[in-house]
């Protein structure tokens, strides 16, 4: 056999291998989820001291997604203003993250169907006697999460001081330390902060300002993994594994 031949043969053989294990096309790729979340937002997704795995009523809900769709799971940890650029710039397909449907975040991402009723609330210290709710919060101050849902609606209230934080747990320690009067976040978070604090100090007010859902974002041109999510949704919700893990987080039955 000659060099030509050998070496024609040879190319031939790369190109029929990396059809087959995928480095052609991404065949692999496409069985691989990259999920992120800001893992800050207990009880949706955090982290427990020296426990490496997310845990969470939105990690349990991504990974029996993926587990329906066939698909393994790879999350990651982005802080919650840089989620919707990192699905963007395609580093990431799929964002959940106690993230609110709204039409501003439309307009750069799509969301899946919506998978959780919340709403904001208010968290003040618990000595506090003026603050009964939102109406009270003008000439305050108020600290939320950049980004967020609190924090636009904190920032249409007249004459507040809005202080931005990167997570909610720093809110809720100014909060504690006098430098705020009352914290903006999501219901939901706020009263597992109290349960899981023991109420120390502070109290969450009854009063919901909104009614938001959550829903979980992909990218403008990825219809495909949307109408897969939906389903999936669909499929967990109508065979009872949705309830199971709103159970495990949040007690009692879903809506
Ligand atoms: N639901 C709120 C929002 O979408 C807060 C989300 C969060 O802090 N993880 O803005």
């Amino acid at each position: 056999m000659n060099k030509k031949i050998l070496a024609l043969f040879f190319s031939g053989l790369l190109v029929i291998s990396a059809a087959l294990t995928g480095c052609g096309g991404n065949a692999k790729g496409d069985k691989v989820l990259k999920a992120a979340c800001s893992a800050d937002f207990a009880p949706f997704e955090f982290q427990e001291e020296g426990n490496k795995e997310y845990q969470g009523f939105d990690m349990d809900l991504i990974r029996a997604l993926a587990k329906e769709m066939g698909m393994e799971v790879e999350i990651s940890n982005i802080a919650f203003d840089g989620l919707i650029p990192a699905l963007e710039a395609g580093n990431i397909d799929v964002a959940i993250s106690g993230m609110t449907i709204n039409d501003e975040r439309k307009g750069k991402v799509l969301f899946s169907d919506p998978y959780y009723e919340s709403g904001l609330t208010l968290v003040v210290r618990s000595d506090e006697k003026n603050i009964k709710g939102f109406k009270d919060l003008e000439g305050k101050s108020v600290a939320a999460q950049i980004g967020t849902t609190g924090s636009t609606e904190a920032s249409k209230i007249k004459d507040c001081n809005v202080k931005n934080f990167n997570v909610i747990s720093e809110c809720f320690m100014e909060l504690k330390a006098k430098g705020v009067d009352a914290v903006i976040n999501d219901r939901p978070v706020n009263d597992y902060y109290i349960k899981k604090t023991n109420s120390e100090g502070v109290k969450a007010l009854p009063e919901k300002l909104t009614a938001e859902n959550y829903g979980m974002a992909v990218r403008k041109d990825n219809e495909e993994l949307q109408k897969k999510l939906n389903a999936a949704l669909k499929k967990l919700k109508d065979n009872g594994e949705y309830q199971k893990i709103y159970e495990r987080w949040f007690g009692g039955a879903s809506k």
